[in-house]
This record gives C-alpha cells, sequence and structure tokens, in this order.
C-alpha cells in the first residue's frame, strides 16, 4: 500500500469528502476519493492538494497548496463565499439573439484582468450574425483583437470555431462566461469528452446524483479543464475601485504613466493623456464612452 504523499486536483466535493484527480505521473488509479479535516473546508473546486492512503485504502487530504486565483461570489450576510480556484481563462461567450452588452464585455473583461487570468471573446450563433450584426458590432470586434483579445466566431449547432475553441482551451484551466440563452451549455456540450465525469464516477460508487456547494472540473480532450457550474456562469464583477477599473481597459495602460495626475481617472482632469489617445484615435471613442459610464455609475454607487 501506498504511504507516500501524492498530488491531485479538486474535481468536487460533497461535504467533507472530495472527488480529486489524481495528478501523479501515471497514476494507476485516475481519481480518489479524500476526507478533509474541518480545516479544509476552504477547499473548493479546482485547488491542487496533497493526499495520501490511508489505511483501509482510504485516503485524506494532506496540505492545500497555493493557489494562483480564486473566484469568489457573495455568499452569506454578502461574505465573498470561494467557488473555485486556479483559472487561467475566461471565455466570454456572446450571441446575436440574445444581443451581445459590449458593456457585459467590458466587464467580464475587468473580471479577468483582476483575476490575472487571459480571456477569450466568444460570437455564438453565426448564423444569426448577418440579420443581427451592426456596423458597431463589428468595429467593436475589431477594436477588441486590436487591443489583443481573441475574437472567435462560433456555431455551436454546425460546430464551426468549435476546433478552433479546443486548441485554445488546451492546456488552461478555462470557465464559461456569459449571459442565459447565449449558447454556454451547447458549446460545453461539443468540447466536453465525456458527458459527466464528476456524476458519472460518484453514481458508479452507489451514492446517486450528487448535489454540489461549489464547482465541477472537466478535463478536456487534453490538458485542458474546464470548471463550471450556474455559479460560475453567472459569475459577476464585485465591488472595485476606481483604479481597478480603469485597469481592465488594458489599452489604457501605455498612456496612462503620461497623465498629469499619477492618481488621474482619465475622465475631466486636465492633460489626460488617455483623452489625448482617444482625440487621436488611438483608444477606441466606443469603448472609452463605456468606460465613462462605468467610472460614474461606480462613484454613484459609492456616494450613496
Ligand atoms: P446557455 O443558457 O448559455 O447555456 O445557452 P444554451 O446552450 O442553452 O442555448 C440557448 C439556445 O440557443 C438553445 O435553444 C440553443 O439550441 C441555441 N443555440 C446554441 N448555439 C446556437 C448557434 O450557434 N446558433 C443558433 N441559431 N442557435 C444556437
Ligand atoms: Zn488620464
Amino acid at each position: 500500500m501506498k504511504t507516500e504523499v501524492n498530488t491531485g486536483r479538486v474535481v468536487t466535493r460533497f461535504g467533507a469528502e472530495l472527488l480529486v484527480e489524481n495528478t501523479e505521473d501515471n497514476p494507476d488509479i485516475p481519481h480518489v476519493r479524500c476526507t478533509a479535516k474541518r480545516k479544509f473546508d476552504t477547499i473548493v473546486c479546482g485547488d491542487y492538494i496533497t493526499w495520501h492512503h490511508n489505511e483501509h485504502g482510504n485516503a485524506s487530504v494532506d496540505d492545500l497548496l497555493p493557489r494562483t486565483n480564486a473566484l469568489t461570489r457573495p455568499g452569506y450576510r454578502g461574505r465573498p463565499r470561494t467557488i473555485a480556484a486556479n483559472i487561467d481563462q475566461l471565455v466570454i461567450v456572446n450571441s446575436w439573439l440574445p444581443e451581445t452588452s459590449w458593456d457585459l464585455v467590458d466587464r467580464y473583461l475587468i473580471a479577468a484582468n483582476q483575476l490575472n487570468a487571459e480571456a477569450i471573446i466568444v460570437m455564438n450563433k453565426s448564423d444569426l450574425a448577418e440579420a443581427h450584426a451592426t456596423e458597431a458590432d463589428w468595429q467593436a470586434m475589431k477594436n477588441y483583437e486590436e487591443i489583443g483579445y481573441p475574437v472567435l466566431q462560433l456555431n455551436a449547432h454546425t460546430g464551426e470555431g468549435i476546433e478552433q475553441l479546443k486548441q485554445m482551451m488546451d492546456d488552461k484551466t478555462s470557465i464559461f462566461s456569459g449571459r442565459s440563452g447565449v449558447g454556454k451549455s451547447s458549446i460545453a456540450n461539443r468540447i466536453l469528452p465525456t458527458s459527466d465525469i464528476a456524476v458519472g464516477i460518484i453514481s458508479d460508487s452507489g451514492e446517486g446524483k450528487h448535489t454540489t456547494t461549489t464547482a465541477d472540473l472537466y478535463r478536456l480532450e487534453n490538458k485542458g479543464y474546464l470548471i463550471d457550474s450556474p455559479g460560475v456562469r453567472d459569475y459577476a464583477l464585485g465591488d472595485i475601485s476606481t483604479q481597478e477599473l480603469a485597469d481592465g481597459y488594458i489599452e489604457f495602460a501605455q498612456y496612462q504613466n503620461n497623465c498629469r495626475f499619477h492618481n488621474c481617472t482619465h475622465d475631466h482632469e486636465p492633460r489626460c493623456a488617455v483623452r489625448t489617445a482617444v482625440e487621436n484615435n488611438e483608444i477606441s471613442k466606443e469603448r472609452y464612452l463605456r468606460y465613462l459610464d462605468a467610472l460614474h455609475t461606480l462613484k454613484e454607487n459609492s456616494n450613496s
């Protein structure tokens, strides 16, 4: 029997019990069920842990390894509750019907920046683009690409763009974000190799359907993972400062050091290099105006 310490990644949790993917090289068992002591109540889907087999062939958690980031939601009495950890990439899913809100896309991009995660903008339902996309929409997409975000046209019905998305999710841990009805489930169904690993393993062991309070980790075809749950999908940006807001507009970065005031909010301040860049068409005016809207809303909320 193995007594040495192994590494693993948390697939999902059921109270004090964790379903863990064995991340050792060539593991003899791909998944283990580990019990976790009270002090490990904070462990969530996506966490890396160490574990060992104990007597009776059971396994238990030894340690929680450091996280690169964590997704939180307001929980009991508004206290942040962690729902998933170690996310490399946000896949921001949009469609033409329901129509795309570029404000919402910006908000997800700010969230990605805060998590220090990458972002991909997916435009699903490409079959509806011709009838619904406006010139302003095409301009917005072009602008996102120019400032460094991949924009992918997709059709979850025909499979157009799916291979490309799979490649972009390879080797990374991603989450899908976006409003209801844009096609997240349809895309997930095309991308996941098997139907439901987590649920499958648990029901095999005779415990029936699981109810999870966090999220589930799904292994993709290669080395990538998808972390998914309703709570992850409608993940929204929490309270942020005006500085964090501006940081989320990554194209401002190369100009803002030249603003006259180091704490410039790029609104009304004199000699603002960001505003000058907008006037010179170096920064998209539409996105700058969305930034100003977000800034004013943030200020109103903090005053009330
Ligand atoms: P979710 O709420 O984001 O998970 O969206 P769903 O995957 O449930 O999809 C919502 C609706 O959009 C369903 O009726 C899908 O069949 C439809 N849908 C998904 N992808 C496409 C697409 O590429 N083109 C069109 N026309 N409809 C799609
Ligand atoms: Zn400025």
